[in-house]
């Protein structure tokens, strides 16, 4: 029988995990006899690449045959990556990754892996999801479904799917913070909502060490900040150890930092003062998120899950602890947990499928009568999920959705949001709008999407500028001599897979217009095989 794996596609490392026979997920370790490797893919040349160590090895001697933080470019048709004279697509690149992983634990259990679960971040939206389903199916596998990395490392957390719960996953990593918000009762795991600041994260802490580094030196040394800036040297010198001492402080109350010839000593009370404005704003952005999942209605928290490396700074606990003093703070296995979150959720998947609206974004899992029959056998006897049905994951919208209309208080076209982030989907919202003029035949539809929640905006108008147009259409003929003021009906669908459609009507008439949103920076189905046969030609160490 085929296993069903988790595969936590990271940033900067990924990892694969699979339920064994007792119904514990163990992470497979690579060729290097590492749990985790990391997402660098070394070009060695045409038909050879390696990925991992040796590929952030090679980040020293040869730079720009070297891909590294991938990650970051998916659902990004501009991006390309040039290696003896081949382009590397995003979602490319990130198979060589999924493939390595693949490989090497299939080597060590001496059985293919085929089916598999993968994890994104709670803010991809449906272009990088899809991408990241398109990479897994050019390294040939069977992607059961795609879910977010909050909703895995609760899950392998021992999220007990049957007792109703609110946790909060605060996941402060190394470039990004995210705060998800997730609700579970009877077997339904919901985000409630998610937010967060996807510029903020460890680096920005060792950029402030380095800073003051920087700071002291030039007060000693009577040289200017630029003279600093413009020495390369030095200062990729400082970004190595300003990560170090940072990570130092983690254990010890104080450290040295030595770069050209000088050094400087911090404290862990410098370090926290030097960065609290940081951490302040991972705070405010907890409450944002917060007040997002209050409007939802849910106001308390049994728990929150620290998530990602930098949640080991001591500041992040106590500074936390003293904000929500009532709800218990724990930590979450930061390499494995998310991979194997991922694997159990793929258990009961394969074992319980869910149908229609209860199906996540990938739908029913297609596997063998037998792969079936073995998870089965596994939630059956460990009471994975609950042990007897399917554990069913909702989502939300990450992005508002608007519609432009005349305001009939000034008669000026503006976009006003109608469905705004957050909201749980599936998701319809029928809007009822009046023609502007006499005689008008025909409606015009365009529709925006946006990062402004319920709100925060006078009237919900969206500024011009912050609005990325979706699609747009007109309805019509309508029938001649109708008034000003006819009633048009527009519905907004969102399904569970978080794909928008329209449906505009004129309810006397029967004249529709249907008008859906396509993905705009996905792989064509010609690319998708291009990208296999590209795959295939090129073996990985
Ligand atoms: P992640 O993306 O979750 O792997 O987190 C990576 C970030 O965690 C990097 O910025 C690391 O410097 C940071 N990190 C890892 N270990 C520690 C530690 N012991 N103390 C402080 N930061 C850490």
């Amino acid at each position: 029988m085929s296993k069903i794996f988790g595969i936590d596609l990271g940033t900067t490392f990924s990892c694969i995990a699979y339920v064994d026979e007792y119904g514990k997920p163990v992470v497979v370790p690579n060729r290097e006899n590492s749990p985790v490797t990391p997402s660098v893919v070394f070009f060695e040349s045409a038909d050879n690449v390696s990925v991992g160590e040796i590929a952030k090895q090679a980040l020293q001697s040869e730079p720009e045959l070297v891909c590294s933080t991938i990650k970051r470019q998916m659902g990004n048709q501009e991006f390309t990556f040039f290696a003896h004279d081949k382009e590397y697509k995003p979602e490319t690149i990130s198979s060589l990754i999924l493939s390595k992983l693949a490989k090497d634990a299939s080597e060590k259990l001496g059985e293919p892996v085929e089916n598999v679960v993968i994890t994104c971040p709670a803010y991809f939206g449906l272009d990088e999801r899809e991408a990241t389903k398109k990479a897994g199916e050019i390294a040939g596998l069977n992607v059961l479904s795609i879910i977010n990395e909050p909703t895995a490392a609760a899950i392998s957390y021992g999220l007990d799917v049957q007792n109703a719960q609110t946790v909060m996953v605060y996941d402060l990593g190394g470039g990004t913070f995210d705060v998800t918000i997730i609700k579970v009762a009877d077997n339904v795991i919901e985000v409630v909502a998610t937010g967060g600041d996807h510029h903020l994260g460890g680096k920005d802490w060792d950029n402030a060490v380095r800073d003051y580094f920087i700071d002291e030196y030039c007060r000693e040394n009577g040289t200017t900040r630029d003279d600093v800036l413009n020495d390369f040297e030095l200062m990729a010198d400082l970004e190595v150890k300003s990560e170090q001492a940072k990570v130092q402080l983690s254990e010890r109350e104080s450290t040295k930092m030595k770069a050209n010839g000088y050094r400087v000593e911090l404290s862990r009370e410098q370090f926290e003062t030097l960065t609290s404005n940081l951490l302040e704003n991972t705070i405010q952005k907890t409450h944002d998120t917060m007040a997002e999942a209050q409007r939802k209605g849910v106001g308390s928290y049994d728990k929150i899950l620290l998530v990602g490396g930098s949640t080991r700074m001591p500041q992040v606990m106590k500074r936390l602890q003293a904000e929500f003093p009532n709800i218990p703070i724990e930590y979450c296995d930061p390499d494995a947990a998310v991979a194997k979150g991922a694997a159990i959720y793929g258990v009961n998947m394969a074992a319980f499928p869910a149908k229609g609206d209860e199906a996540d974004a990938a739908g029913a899992p297609v596997v063998s009568q037998e792969t079936q029959e073995a998870a089965q056998e596994i939630a059956r006897t460990w009471g994975i999920g609950s042990g007897q049905g399917a554990m069913v994951i909702k989502n939300v919208i990450s992005k508002s959705i608007a519609l432009q209309l005349v305001d009939p208080e000034d008669n000026v076209e503006k976009i006003f949001n109608f469905i705004f982030k957050n909201t749980t989907i599936p998701h319809t919202e029928t809007l009822r709008a009046g023609t502007i003029v006499d005689n008008q035949t025909q409606v015009h539809l365009a529709i925006f999407e946006n990062d402004y929640s319920a709100g925060a905006l006078p009237k919900d108008v969206v500024p011009a500028e912050d609005a990325k147009e979706l699609t747009n259409g007109d309805m019509g003929p309508l029938p001649s001599g109708l008034p000003a003021g006819t009633l048009i009906e527009i519905d907004l669908k969102i399904d569970a897979q978080g794909l928008l459609a329209i449906d505009a009507r004129h309810p006397d008439s029967g004249v529709t217009k249907h008008l859906e949103v396509q993905l705009q920076n996905v792989m064509s189905e010609e690319q998708l095989q291009e990208a296999k046969e590209q795959v295939k030609g090129i073996s990985i160490l």
